[in-house]
């Protein structure tokens, strides 16, 4: 069933994800060679609670963290751990959080210090291709809409989209329908109306679109080793346009 969101809704919705986005604000100080990915892990627990939140991925399906952490050719749902973030690495860092019933969920990736020419386009290339997939987030376009424009901007690029994992509606549900697919023909699916709330989060790989899962049963990684990036926001879809709610700062202004 997909919600079409109240806007009492959507300002509980978009203040869990001020929340989210404070969060990797904060601990963007901490991606460094050096850190250790529990302790920013710990801190982004604890900056959630502080505000009246909770971690939203924190017992998710028995998942024991509050961060996603996922380094280089890991795609996403890694764990935070004792490992020591190094110089060269792209960490994409997907956080969650659930305020009053209501969810936000948003994800970067970030350089670990000095990264190389080809880490810093499949950052740069999967952050524009999000941006390509929320512009397309418009009513009376339809879900696959937004996966078209993600998948035919990235493969441009030479770059694949992973296909096992989507974007998603969200709400009072951390994942609810409908699923967005990061590829697709136009027109197809539901059609996009004023009131849904959507977590649209592209996972984009340099080299086969394939994946696999790690023993730890989370870890997603791709097949060939290659480097993967991940960004998301959450987004309402409005009769003006669409409104990135894990946008920093967005009620201020
Ligand atoms: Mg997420
Ligand atoms: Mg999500």
């Amino acid at each position: 069933m997909v919600h079409i969101r109240t806007q009492r809704e959507i300002d509980l919705i978009t203040a869990s994800c001020q929340i989210v986005a404070d969060t990797l604000e904060l601990i963007s100080e901490d991606i460094k060679p050096g850190a250790t990915l529990i302790d920013i892990d710990l801190k982004a627990e604890n900056y959630i609670r502080s505000q009246g939140a909770r971690p939203a991925f924190k017992g998710y399906m028995g998942f024991p963290a509050t961060l996603c952490v996922s380094v280089n050719d890991e795609v996403v749902h890694g764990i935070p751990n004792n490992r020591i973030l190094e110089d060269g690495q792209i960490v994409g860092i997907d956080c969650g959080a659930e305020k009053e019933g209501y969810y936000g969920d948003h994800a970067r990736t970030f350089a670990v210090g000095n990264i190389s020419d080809d880490k810093r386009k499949l950052m740069e290339i999967t952050q524009e291709s999000l941006k390509k997939g929320i512009a397309a987030a418009i009513p009376d376009n339809y879900v696959s809409d937004i996966g078209h424009a993600i998948q035919s901007y990235v493969e441009g690029f030479g770059y694949s989209v992973v296909r096992e994992l989507v974007g998603h509606g969200i709400g009072a549900n951390l994942h609810e329908d409908p699923q967005i697919p990061n590829y697709g023909k136009p027109k197809q699916g539901y059609m996009l109306r004023e009131g849904m709330c959507i977590a649209i989060e592209p996972m984009i790989n340099q080299g086969v679109k394939e994946i696999k899962t790690d023993s730890d049963g989370w870890t997603v990684r791709t097949v060939d080793g290659a480097d993967s990036a991940h960004f998301e926001h959450t987004v309402a879809i409005t009769n003006d346009g669409p409104i990135i709610l894990s946008q920093r700062s967005h009620n201020n202004g």
